[in-house]
């Protein structure tokens, strides 16, 4: 089966080798002899977190992925990927511990990287669009909301190009800082702002937002591909947000409203 079947044009080979390795701890600081034993065992176990915690271990992301498919969440593709990107390095030393639990994580300035079942969820419906259940992954995808990089990361591994945007310039660099040791040459991070899309790379096979707004920017619309889709979070008419999944036709465009979700609200501009 070719590599395109398997929906995964690029980018696994490259996340299962970071190209900058952490050293071992026994490398980053060695042990002094005058110390009590306990102490340096204690020392040692700090100096090696998070992989003390496990969290560099694939097992960890292999029961995060078994419980979103006990949850009934579909998309082989996607837990694949899930299996291989390491969750806890996008968020803050501190949170690590809680990167393979299925709930939100503040990344700074107000922001979240989003909960692992409600990326599956997304990334799911993106992939029975069209073109996506035609080719077996995503196409050209454009993220709106980089964040830490996470999500990017995955559509890394299920689309052939990534455009992703992020308006505020600390979460830029970080996600830019998080992605540099994969290497991904088919993703590229834009600062901007998502609202207007990304016309240069258009037209997107698949358009997923990370942020939620009153109405659908009339961008998106445009830049997406006849047989493409669209999931973004939603303000729905009564109150709260929903997410709404838009499908390119060669006649137009169709809209379906789908169950409850929680996302940080979209804003113009960059700052
Ligand atoms: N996908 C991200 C989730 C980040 S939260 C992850 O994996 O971490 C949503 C992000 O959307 C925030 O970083 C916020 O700054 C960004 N955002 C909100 N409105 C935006 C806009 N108009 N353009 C680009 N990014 C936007």
């Amino acid at each position: 089966m070719s590599d395109k079947r398997r929906g995964f044009p690029l980018g696994l080979d490259k996340l299962a080798q970071p190209t900058t390795a952490r050293a071992p701890a026994s490398a980053r600081e060695p042990l002094r002899p005058q110390r009590l034993l306990h102490q340096a065992a204690q020392d040692a176990a700090r100096s090696a977190a998070p992989s003390g915690l496990g969290l560099d271990s694939a097992h960890v992301r292999a029961r995060m992925v078994d419980r979103l498919r006990a949850e009934g969440l579909r998309g082989e593709p996607i837990f694949e990927a899930m299996g291989r990107v390491p969750r806890h390095q996008f968020v803050d030393t501190a949170l690590a511990n809680q990167a393979y639990e299925d709930t939100s994580l503040p990344i700074g300035l107000g922001q979240t990287i989003s909960k692992p079942s409600v990326i599956a969820r997304m990334l799911g419906l993106l992939l029975e669009g069209a073109n996506a259940r035609r080719e077996g992954h995503l196409g050209r995808a454009l993220e709106i909301g980089t964040g830490c990089g996470y999500q990017a990361a995955l559509l890394a591994c299920i689309a052939r190009h990534v455009v992703s945007i992020e308006r505020l310039r600390p979460l830029f660099d970080k996600a830019r800082a998080n992605l540099a040791p994969w290497r991904l040459d088919q993703v590229r991070l834009v600062y901007g702002d998502g609202m207007l899309g990304h016309a240069p790379r258009a037209p997107y096979d698949s358009i997923v937002a990370a942020a939620g707004g009153e109405d659908l920017p009339p961008a998106w619309l445009e830049q997406l591909a006849i047989g493409g889709r669209l999931v973004a979070p939603m303000q729905s008419t009564g109150g709260g947000q929903v997410l709404v999944v838009v499908d390119r036709t060669a006649t137009g465009w169709s809209r379906s409203h789908h169950e409850g979700v929680h996302f940080v609200p979209l804003k113009s501009g960059v700052l």
